[in-house]
């Protein structure tokens, strides 16, 4: 914690909550204001020690991220659904209520400032809510696999929604991957991000003939080909994951030491995450 304390030498000491034990070299420390008046401090730390050597021998799990289920996986032979959990609802819901509040107040007005800090708050405990989760759940895929099928996130940032609770899944969908991607460094895994323009829902994951359209209700389908019928979320995270596998067998060699870019056969062109230092994310708060 000295490491910490020297850092913030412009301010003096600092108490502060830690939620997780700081491990390794503390590079930046940056301390931000929230809007309910509570300071963070984000910690970068590089750790220390070799880096693993990256194997993909293992299990590799795709992973469909949406909105009417958090995430479904696929592992080639077990399908798991994880829904949103339902304590985030509730705080979504309450967010929503106390936001109505907030604009029925008078502009300049103190009922209207206090109103806001209360927004502010609710908003505060849905996102430590929302990374609790993020955070226990991508220790289990990454814990379970050696490589992680995700699409490029682009493709949801494309779906354009004014709904707040929507955005906050949007964020987590970002830091959900950001997750995924340190803890598997960590661990000497992969992350493979799948280009945005992949068909991964409009494809049969059995025959791989593809249709034209899947309107975004149409949660089942039957393939025109070959007859097998869909549950469109299933589908999609079977085919990430084959994705997944086809982009590392094409272009296995061409992921070098630094990562970059990858260009498989048919022109789509995928992402492989991988850098050379460990770098993790901490966020404290500070008590006053
Ligand atoms: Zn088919």
């Amino acid at each position: 914690m000295t490491d910490l304390f020297n850092s913030l030498a412009f301010v003096g000491k600092v108490k502060a909550k830690l939620h997780r034990s700081i491990e390794g070299t503390i590079k930046t420390v940056t301390v931000s204001l929230d809007p309910s008046g509570k300071y963070f401090a984000s910690i970068l730390t590089e750790a220390e020690g070799d880096n693993p050597v990256v194997s993909t021998d293992g299990k590799v799990i795709g992973v469909d991220l949406g909105l009417t289920h958090f995430a479904i996986t696929s592992d080639g032979c077990k399908v798991s659904k994880y829904d949103n959990p339902k304590h985030l609802a509730k705080h979504e819901k309450n967010l929503k209520r106390k936001q109505q509040k907030l604009a029925k107040k008078q502009k300049g007005s103190n009922s209207r400032n206090q109103a806001k800090k209360t927004v502010a708050k609710v908003y505060e405990r849905v996102t430590k809510s929302r990374q609790d989760f993020l955070h226990k759940l991508s220790r289990k895929l990454v814990n379970e696999n050696q490589v992680v099928v995700v699409e490029n996130l682009n493709v949801k940032g494309m779906v354009r929604n004014h709904n707040l609770a929507k955005a906050i899944s949007d964020v987590g969908w970002g830091t959900f991957v950001n997750f995924l991607a340190y803890k598997l460094e960590k661990k000497g895994g992969k992350l493979v991000e799948i280009d945005r323009w992949f068909p991964s829902s409009k494809l049969c994951s059995n025959c791989y003939y593809q249709i034209d359209e899947l309107p975004l209700d149409i949660r089942e389908w039957n393939c025109p080909h070959c007859g097998t019928r869909h549950d469109r979320d299933v589908n999609a995270a079977t085919n990430i994951r084959a994705e997944g596998i086809r982009i590392l067998q094409t272009d296995g060699t061409a992921v070098s030491a630094n990562g970059g870019e990858v260009r498989p056969k048919l022109g789509r062109k995928s992402v492989l995450r991988h850098s050379p230092t460990m770098l993790e994310a901490y966020t404290i708060v500070a008590s006053t």
